[in-house]
C-alpha cells in the first residue's frame, strides 16, 4: 500500500470503481476514461511503481495477470482485444502502480 496511490484506494475498496473481478491478489476494473467500447484494467493489488520495478520474484504475479486478459476479454464480449502496458512517464504512464490495458470492441482501433 502506498499511501498516495489512487490504485491502492481502489483496491482497497476506499474508492469505488466499476469493478469487473477481484481475488486475493488482483483487482480489474473498467478505465474511468474509457478509449474503446470495453476498456478494464487488471491491477495487483500489490504496489509495484511499474514494470520497471518487477524482478523475477514478480515472475507469478505477472504471468497471472497476462492470462486474465483473454478470460476477462472473453467473458465481456470481445472477440478480440489490444493490451498495453505503459512504463514510466516517457511510456506514457499516468498511475504509478502496475496495470494492464485491455480494450477492444471496435472493428477498428486506432494503433497508439
Ligand atoms: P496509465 O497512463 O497510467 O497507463 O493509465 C492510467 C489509466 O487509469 C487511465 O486510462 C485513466 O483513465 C485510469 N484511471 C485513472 N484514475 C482512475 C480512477 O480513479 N478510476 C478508474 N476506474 N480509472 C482511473
Ligand atoms: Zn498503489
Amino acid at each position: 500500500m502506498s499511501a498516495d496511490c489512487i490504485f491502492c484506494k481502489i483496491a482497497k475498496g476506499e474508492i469505488p470503481s466499476n469493478k469487473v473481478f477481484e481475488d486475493d491478489q488482483f483487482i480489474v476494473f473498467h478505465d474511468i476514461k474509457p478509449i474503446a467500447p470495453v476498456h478494464f484494467l487488471i491491477v495487483p493489488k500489490a504496489h509495484i511503481e511499474s514494470l520497471l520495478s518487477t524482478e523475477v520474484t514478480h515472475q507469478d504475479l505477472l504471468g497471472k495477470a497476462l492470462l486474465m486478459a483473454p478470460k476477462l476479454a472473453l467473458q465481456l464480449g470481445l472477440k478480440g482485444f489490444r493490451t498495453m502496458i505503459n512504463t514510466g512517464r516517457e511510456g506514457g504512464q499516468e498511475v504509478f502502480h502496475l496495470h494492464i490495458h485491455v480494450f477492444g470492441g471496435s472493428a477498428v482501433l486506432p494503433r497508439t
